[in-house]
């Protein structure tokens, strides 16, 4: 099995398409959606974890070319150096999936990676620079 981390840019014409649910039919793959920015008459994006057989990972991604959508694959993950983290919560203010929050009992820090973007905006706002982006 493979899994992906993929972030889908939709044209103008293109936001129409069922694209989630034909890719769970025809290939046969997973496809969790980590966040979707999409509306009529507007380009969209969207980010999603695929899984599944890796030449049906691979064919999805020739499909969607095959749309017209343009693609990003995210090849980096996030290094959370907990040791170091004084938890102040800084970074849970950029971060715009939720990956990372405040534990409201403990006031600690805790981070879901199956909802991080890899986006980077919070190894920016960590005054301790303890969050990294690695390949
Ligand atoms: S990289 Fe950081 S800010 Fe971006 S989604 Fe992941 S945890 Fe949140
Ligand atoms: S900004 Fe840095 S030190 Fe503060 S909670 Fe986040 S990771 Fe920890």
């Amino acid at each position: 099995m493979k899994t992906i981390k993929i972030s889908l840019h939709y044209p103008l014409n293109s936001i129409t398409v069922p694209l989630v649910s034909t890719l769970i039919r025809k290939f046969n793959v997973e496809v969790n959606i980590l966040h979707a920015d999409i509306s009529l008459n507007k380009t969209g994006t969207l980010v999603a974890d695929i899984k599944g057989e890796e030449a049906d990972v691979e064919a999805v991604l020739t499909y969607i070319q095959d749309q017209g959508i343009q693609y990003d694959l995210f090849n980096k993950k996030l290094i959370w150096q907990e040791e170091s983290c004084v938890h102040c919560g800084a970074c849970t203010a950029v971060c715009p999936s939720d990956a990372l929050t405040m534990n409201k009992e403990t006031w600690c820090l805790e981070f879901d990676k199956e909802k991080c973007l890899v986006c980077g905006l919070c190894t920016k706002a960590c005054p301790l620079n303890v969050m990294s982006l690695q390949a």
